[in-house]
């Protein structure tokens, strides 16, 4: 069976005092879950440390938002594996929109922070999507299907979650229909050799459009940026019957 994965991307937002504060709560609003349903919380890298001493052990993972190649060295600004696996970091997002957009990521430079995250021994979520003029162009599926041959060569398809987020829903309210979201969805899951990768839907996701995405047969979890900062709003997420 797929596992379920709700993550929260926090992109830049939060400090330690707000991230321990939004922990307070959102621990409080969220329901049990059985194993089949994981919880993730993608913080920035200066909330890490705090956050893992609080969520040791507990049904909410940790994840982070970027990871290098390399195992150390000359790299200023960035971060190993190994600084990540060692604050009990069990996630990383690779390749988001804003990466790709703002910091020149590419579908190469995101195929070697994958490799890097499995050789840490970390999950991987890979980010695919496409822009509005690409959409509007009838590119939608040549773009997925691109960045998913060049972002996942020699990438072990045991380990790998992998998100579709049409740029021009993330941030905008534009959800994409839960029935597009689940054909692009599908079309990605043609492109691996494990049937069984969890795939998530992202892009303006929120309490009101969780329980239609996932009820579609092929979106196994969502990634949720700005509704992921409310905790009582990202428990209700989570707690989706
Ligand atoms: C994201 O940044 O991954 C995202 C999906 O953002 P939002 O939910 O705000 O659209």
């Amino acid at each position: 069976m797929r596992k379920i994965i709700i993550a929260g991307n926090w992109k830049m937002h939060k400090t330690q005092a707000e991230a321990l504060e939004f922990l307070q709560i959102f621990k409080s609003k969220l329901e049990d879950t059985d194993d089949s349903r994981e919880i993730v919380l993608c913080a920035p890298f200066t909330s890490l440390s705090i956050m893992s001493q609080i969520l040791h052990g507990g049904q909410v993972r940790l994840g982070a938002q970027n990871i290098h190649w390399e195992k150390l060295g000359a790299y200023t600004g960035e971060i190993s594996g190994s600084m990540l696996t060692e604050l009990g970091v069990h996630y990383v997002i690779v390749g988001h929109s804003e990466r790709r957009q703002y910091f020149s990521e590419t579908d190469e430079t995101a195929n070697l922070r994958l490799l890097s995250a499995q050789r840490s021994g970390l999950t991987p979520i890979l980010c695919v999507g496409e822009s509005k003029s690409q959409r509007d162009a009838g590119e939608t599926e040549s773009v997925i299907i691109n960045q998913i041959k060049r972002g996942m060569v020699d990438v072990d398809q045991n380990n790998i979650v992998i998100a579709y987020e049409p740029i021009w829903a993330i941030g905008t309210g534009a959800t994409c229909e839960a029935s597009e979201a689940n054909r692009v969805v599908g079309l990605i899951r043609q492109q691996l050799n494990n049937k069984d990768v969890p795939i998530q839907y992202g892009g303006s996701v929120k309490a009101d459009n969780i329980d239609e995405l996932m009820q579609e047969s092929e979106i196994d979890g969502v990634l949720v940026g700005g509704a992921s900062l409310d905790p009582a709003g990202f428990a209700r997420i989570a707690n989706f019957k």
